[in-house]
């Protein structure tokens, strides 16, 4: 099948993974990293899946049943972190907080408690690697949303292989779908007949991240991959001339650019 062969040939061009590694899935529910699951299972990776239970209602409950399930019938051990035990508040809470706060957008502070506590938990459960669903679209997104923020820099860490490499003691997160278009996953997932939920993330709506996926929804997959193709040209480039050193967060020890994490600069308004 097509997407099973671009994930194997991502993984050999980028050396994303080896058979030894230890690699840990970051699980949403949703049909890319339920597919990426599946595939490295299938491609003889060994893997095991990680899911942060965000209480977002009954889209978490289903979820976390769903991926309960599917583990379990292909035998990989999961991981569910309780997001209210690791930081005593649901996910919606923290967003309203950090919008009155700092206007900082929802999808920006999910995305950093999300890398944040992925990162601690993989390390916990000793990986050497954290695998995330992060597709073409979404690549082609951030390249947009950087460019059109005037800040293109933001994607100097753009790859197939991102961050953790520099920082001993850190797994390294790759994304082996980063060249497979949403639009094949989906219908990949849907021949798999994975029983989960194919709806978007209820709170990703009036977002800068969803206006732009709305607006790309307008062009085809192939200048999807032509946009995120020719990003990566320039990346080499970009990284010669802003050599960024990772540093390790004075507070709680996980990998920053400054003396804190983008995590704990937010932890400190709640
Ligand atoms: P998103 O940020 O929702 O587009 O998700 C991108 C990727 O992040 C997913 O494909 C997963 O690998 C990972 N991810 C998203 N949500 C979760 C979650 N609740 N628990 C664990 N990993 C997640």
């Amino acid at each position: 099948m097509i997407i099973e062969k671009k994930v194997a040939e991502t993984i050999a061009k980028y050396k994303l993974l080896k058979k030894t590694d230890k690699v840990v899935v970051a699980l949403s529910g949703g049909k890319d990293s339920t597919s990426v699951l599946y595939i490295l299972k299938k491609l003889g990776y060994d893997v095991e899946g990680l899911m942060i239970d965000l209480y977002l209602g009954q889209w978490s409950e289903t979820h976390k049943e769903n991926m309960l399930r599917i583990c379990s019938e292909m035998s990989v051990p999961l991981t569910i972190v309780d997001l209210k035990e690791e930081l005593g508040q649901g996910i919606c809470f923290i967003k309203a907080v950090l919008k009155k706060q700092k206007n900082l957008t929802g999808c920006t502070v999910c995305g950093i408690i999300k890398r944040w506590i992925l990162n601690k938990w993989a390390k916990k459960l000793g990986a050497d690697k954290i695998v995330t669903g992060h597709n073409l679209d979404d690549e082609a997104q951030n390249v947009l949303m950087n460019f059109l923020k005037g800040n293109v820099l933001l994607g100097v860490n753009s790859s197939p292989a991102t961050g953790g490499k520099e920082v001993k003691g850190f797994a390294q997160r790759v994304k082996p779908l980063f060249f497979c278009a949403e639009n094949d996953i989906r219908a990949y997932a849907k021949k798999m007949k994975f029983d989960i939920l194919y709806d978007k993330c209820p709170c990703s709506f009036e977002t800068y991240r969803a206006d732009t996926r709305d607006w790309l929804d307008n062009i085809s997959d192939g200048e999807k991959l032509a946009i995120v193709e020719n990003f990566q040209k320039l990346v080499p480039g970009l990284r010669r001339e802003n050599v960024r050193e990772m540093k390790v967060c004075g507070k709680c020890g996980e990998p920053a650019s400054s003396e804190l994490c983008n995590a704990c600069k937010i932890f400190a308004c709640l």
